[in-house]
């Protein structure tokens, strides 16, 4: 494989099982959880330390990376790791409830905030990407986002559809690590989708693993294999290899227009992520090499002329919204002036989850054990009986969902219900009724732990979009409410420059300092979310934060 010609590089795989070699369960997780994000099964090109999201990384090389593992098998439970952008830092002493690992990447002060810089600084071996949930070793592959998908395309299908994609074809683009949910959550919300992907290794991928149905090369095929479905009212899901700047506009001019359009390709990384149009005899990387200034102005026409096409098929009547890739932005950019004349997916679809502190919440069998993800389902069934999308998303998944590495389970709850369903983990963990620890993390699509103005931010009530203060008192409160290890990032989603955000992991090992560290992490955090949009005068924030005993002194009488 490609990665035995990358020097140090041996395929992993996270240990597995109820026996440790670290000095707590906490340092054993953050080490499974490293590797599991770098395993083959689940990261995009382990070999280069990539694990999603563009060049989305775990660590900032493979000596770090060995270090990072050293170090966390000899860290006692009074010390604290500190990693800056991928890096092993330094070991400080700190105190028993105290995050393991405290987490920093590629944050820059704001006037240096951009690609050039970080650019330059990668380049002299001093920072990484760390992306969303990569660099704080919190990814679990695809299903990560599917129900987050799930629930965008099914709000979609609610505003404009009669709840139902079915007799509707969305056009989109990108099946990378996330995008590459995009098929399987609309083909769950009963539509036809045709994704539009360059890279034939991606479709293969996701062909493999059942988000896909179908693929080809030809785009009269993948139409009337989408109008068919269309017509007959069957959920579909159709690769079509290909680069979207150019299949867009053959679209525009065939005068074929989807019911919904939008893009996941890695715009947000315009040199590295979103990959122009090339000739058969052209390679990418040495095009990029040889002449970067030449090569962006090619990324440039290519997005000018997607983005241009997506606004065409807007004015034709599709929805068209901007998938958290910063595709706007960058076509602005290059000259598109109303590029932003359609939505993001945030104030569009995901906003109203956000009142109430609901995003995506994950975990983590460390017991290697899918046994052990199915007992978690039932309980969570049991858990909340009357959350019907939760209802029905744990039955598919349960039956669906192909594991990546470790098995992992998603679902969407809010405040007030994350707390619940941690300590019940860790109750489970205690009895044995599961076979090892569990972790516990969250996406950085979140409701009050990221400033994202095109992204989760976009659009807020009170015009506070820019405002980073959330993001920090997230990042701080996690730390004093005992996570088990908390990371800052910059330019998650929609690259440099444009977010800062906050991660949080804890961990169910069963114990009663693991009952305090939940109890307060798993009420505080999402507890944030809600204050956040209750301060930005959300409404429905607002009476939340009320029924649910939030203590807000600014919204006293
Ligand atoms: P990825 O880098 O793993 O995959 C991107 C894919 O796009 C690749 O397979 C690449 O071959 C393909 N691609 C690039 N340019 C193309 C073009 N012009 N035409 C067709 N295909 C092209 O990235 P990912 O993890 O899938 O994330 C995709 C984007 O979505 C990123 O910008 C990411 O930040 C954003 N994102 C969104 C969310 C969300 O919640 N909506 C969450 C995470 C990430």
């Amino acid at each position: 494989m490609a990665g035995d010609l990358v020097p140090g590089y041996v395929p992993i795989k996270a240990p597995r099982g109820n026996t440790r070699t670290a000095k707590g369960w906490i340092q054993e997780a953050a080490k499974r959880m490293l590797m599991n994000n770098l395993d083959s099964e689940v990261a995009e090109k382990p070999e280069e330390l990539i694990v999603y999201g563009g060049r989305g990384k775990a660590a900032r090389n493979w000596e770090c990376y060995h270090k990072i593992i050293e170090t966390l098998d000899r860290l006692e439970n009074n010390q604290t790791l500190l990693i800056q952008s991928g890096k092993p830092v330094g070991v400080v002493e700190t105190h028993r409830l105290a995050p393991r690992v405290l987490i920093a990447n590629s944050n820059l002060v704001p006037k240096w905030a951009n690609w050039e810089e970080f650019d330059r600084l990668d380049r002299a071996g001093l920072m990484m990407y760390g992306q969303m949930t990569a660099g704080s070793w919190i990814y679990i592959g695809t299903q990560g986002i599917l129900q987050g998908t799930y629930e965008t395309f099914k709000s979609a299908a609610k505003q404009h559809f009669n709840d139902t994609l079915a007799g509707t074809i969305t056009v989109t683009a990108g099946l990378g690590g996330m995008g590459g949910a995009q098929p399987l959550a609309v083909k769950l919300a009963g539509g036809v989708s045709l994704c539009i992907e360059v890279d034939a290794s991606r479709i293969e991928r996701r062909l493999k693993t059942r988000y896909l149905d179908r693929a080809t090369t030809s785009l009269p095929e993948a139409i009337a294999l989408a109008s068919d479905a269309k017509k007959s009212r069957t959920a579909l899901s159709i690769g079509l290899q290909g680069n979207a700047a150019e299949i867009l506009p053959k679209m525009v001019q065939m005068g074929f227009t989807p019911d919904l359009v939008t893009d996941q390709t890695s715009a947000h990384d315009p040199m590295w992520g979103y990959l122009p149009p090339t000739r058969a005899d052209e390679d990418v990387n040495t095009l990029r090499e040889q002449n970067p200034k030449l090569y962006k102005e090619r990324v440039n026409i290519a997005i000018v002329n997607h983005v241009g096409a997506i606004l065409t098929m807007q004015k034709r009547g599709a929805i068209a919204f901007d998938y958290g890739n910063n595709l706007r932005a960058q076509a602005k950019l290059a000259g598109v002036d109303d590029a932003f004349s359609y939505p993001g997916f945030v104030p569009a679809f995901i906003r109203d989850s956000f009142c109430e502190g609901r995003g995506p919440f994950r975990w983590v069998a460390l017991s290697g054990d899918p046994a052990d993800i199915a007992k978690t389902d039932e309980a969570l069934l049991k858990l909340f009986p009357d959350d019907v999308r939760l209802q029905e998303w744990l039955r598919f998944a349960s039956g669906q969902v192909a594991f990546q590495g470790l098995p992992a389970r998603i679902c969407w709850l809010g405040y007030r219900e994350r707390d619940r369903a941690g300590l019940l983990f860790n109750k489970m963990v205690r009895e044995g009724t599961l076979s090892a620890p569990i972790v516990i993390g969250r996406d950085h699509l979140d409701a009050g732990s990221v400033a994202s103005p095109y992204r989760e931010t976009e659009a807020m009530l009170d015009g506070s979009d820019a405002v980073s203060d959330w993001a920090l008192l997230n990042f701080a409160t996690g730390i004093a409410s005992g996570a088990a290890w908390m990371s800052f990032h910059h330019g998650g989603g929609v690259g440099m420059g444009y977010s800062q955000h906050a991660g949080l992991v804890a961990v169910a090992d069963g114990s009663d300092e693991a009952e305090e560290r939940l109890r307060l992490c798993l009420t505080n955090d999402p507890g944030l979310g809600v204050i956040r949009h209750a301060d930005a005068g959300y409404e429905k924030a607002q009476r939340i934060a009320g029924e649910r005993g939030l203590d807000m002194p600014s919204m006293k009488p």
